[in-house]
């Protein structure tokens, strides 16, 4: 999608700390990070919302969780555990409407969010 800050992202056209680039899921850093590790893990595939999935959907979006096991395990996250959100819409906080997993560790997670 040619107005979309995160397609901009995974073409290059935009740059950002990518940490992460396979099988169509790219792994960058959050710009305003809310943890001492705060990744974004998207599928190149412009979606914008999780109520825009469609079943043949499934597999990219298992593939953003590998991605996100893989990053933790990296970024030694794995076993100090670690938090995954997607807000999906205005009132849950989506503000890039790109569908993203934030990837967040690196201080203790309280719950519930607020
Ligand atoms: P959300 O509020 O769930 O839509 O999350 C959007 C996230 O994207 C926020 O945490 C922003 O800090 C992050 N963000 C926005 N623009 C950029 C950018 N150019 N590079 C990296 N992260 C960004």
């Amino acid at each position: 999608m040619t107005d979309c800050i995160f397609c901009k992202i995974a073409s290059g056209e935009i740059p950002a700390e990518i940490v992460h680039d396979n099988d169509g899921v790219v792994v960058f850093r959050d710009l305003n990070p809310q943890a001492p590790t705060h990744l974004l893990a998207i599928p190149r595939q412009h979606i914008a919302t999780i109520n825009d999935l469609e079943p043949d959907h499934a597999e990219l979006v298992g593939k953003l969780y590998l991605a996100a096991k893989a990053v933790a395990a990296d970024e030694g996250l794995a076993e100090r555990g670690y938090r995954t959100v997607m807000n999906c819409g205005e009132e849950a906080g989506q503000t890039v409407f790109h569908i993203h997993l934030h990837i967040l560790g690196g201080r203790p997670m309280q719950w519930p969010p607020g």
